[in-house]
């Protein structure tokens, strides 16, 4: 199938299937990464990037038995159990994460599901971190209908909840709760009004079909996602994927430009494994339409690039967070959006 017939065939508005996502995938490299950064530029500001910052709030010692995850607490890894970080510590670094470009502050825990008290204690971080001007999103595991409600009654802009990889692969990797709990979560979330934020990891020993059953998950969510963070596979000592094979880095770049076309409007993330990448790579990412990035120096328990190495990336692809200032005023995520009165008081990142 070339390249104007598969955008045709979602155009018909029927669902994706996974072999027309499986054909995206099979085109070759240069028409893939032509055809997501045409789908790219029709639906976003091309020199763009959306900037998340994310912070464990509560690690280790999780019940559930994600496979590639050092914080379950069947592994023996390196991940101490600690308890939920009091509020003025998540205040502190949500005001770092701030000075430093982020726009979005995401706050993750470590847990199967969170207890009413916990929700009760997030939902205090929630409005503490949105009273300072930031975005919020949080990731508690699995979520009652009240619960979803309480959060986004405390301000929540996106609920963090990853479906991680096929329907058909999924018992590999997680026994502990079903695909169908992780699609029940996401519904109730984009029931209470909260915006989705929902993607995968790749490099977890699935083949390139069940890849594209992921995408295909993703995309025919009724609406998509409004973020997609794709993960590469970081491996963990004493997590039962610390051997696993790498993924071709271009086998990477070419899900996030299936990623791209079959969700033109989200913002697709480069998320964990992201320090392993070299400039180059993730260079290719953002022409085969990322847009969004963890960006900080913890990313949960794994290492993230100092913000120092990624200003200077961005300063080299000419890359502009948005949010920030630049010479025309605050950068925005579309190249139709409105413009917006300048809300910073000075750019850390349009500055350096
Ligand atoms: S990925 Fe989340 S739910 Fe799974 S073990 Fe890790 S912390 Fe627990």
């Amino acid at each position: 199938m070339d390249t104007l017939s598969v955008h045709k065939t979602r155009e018909s508005g029927a669902a994706w299937t996974v072999q027309a996502i499986l054909e995206l995938y099979q085109l070759p490299f240069m028409d893939l990464l032509f055809r997501a950064q045409q789908v790219h530029r029709e639906h976003h500001e091309p020199n763009a990037v959306q900037l998340s910052s994310l912070l464990s709030i509560k690690t280790g010692g999780c019940p559930e038995d994600c496979s590639y995850c050092p914080q379950s607490s069947r592994y023996d890894t390196a991940v101490e159990r600690e308890k939920l970080m009091p509020l003025d510590q998540v205040i502190q670094a949500a005001q770092q994460a701030k000075a430093a470009g982020a726009q979005r502050f995401c706050m993750g825990a470590a847990w199967r599901n969170p207890k009413p008290h916990q929700v009760d204690a997030v939902a205090d971080m929630i409005r503490a971190v949105k009273g300072l001007g930031l975005e919020t999103c949080v990731t508690l595991g699995m979520l009652r209908d009240s619960q979803a409600a309480q959060l986004k009654q405390a301000g929540l802009d996106y609920y963090n909840h990853n479906l991680d990889t096929s329907p058909e692969f999924y018992g590999q990797i997680i026994t502990t709760r079903t695909y169908q709990d992780r699609l029940d979560t996401l519904a109730r979330v984009r029931d209470a009004g909260i915006h989705v934020c929902c993607g995968g990891i790749v490099g977890l020993g699935e083949s390139r079909r069940e890849r594209a059953g992921l995408i295909a998950q993703l995309a025919n969510l009724n609406p998509y996602p409004e973020s997609v963070p794709i993960n590469n596979l970081v491996k963990v000592q004493g997590t039962p994927l610390a051997d696993n094979e790498e993924i071709d880095p271009f086998e990477f770049v070419r899900t996030i430009a299936v990623a791209r076309i079959t969700m033109p409007g989200t913002f697709v993330r480069l998320s964990a494994g992201r320090e392993a990448m070299p400039d180059s790579l993730q260079a290719l990412c953002f022409m085969a339409g990322a847009n969004s990035m963890f960006y900080g120096e913890k990313l949960l328990t794994t290492g993230n690039p100092q913000l120092q190495a990624d200003q200077a990336l961005f300063q080299r692809l000419d890359l502009k967070p948005i949010g920030q200032c630049d010479t025309d005023g605050p950068v925005t995520p579309a190249a139709d959006t409105a413009a917006q009165p300048c809300a910073c008081a000075s750019s850390a990142l349009a500055a350096s």
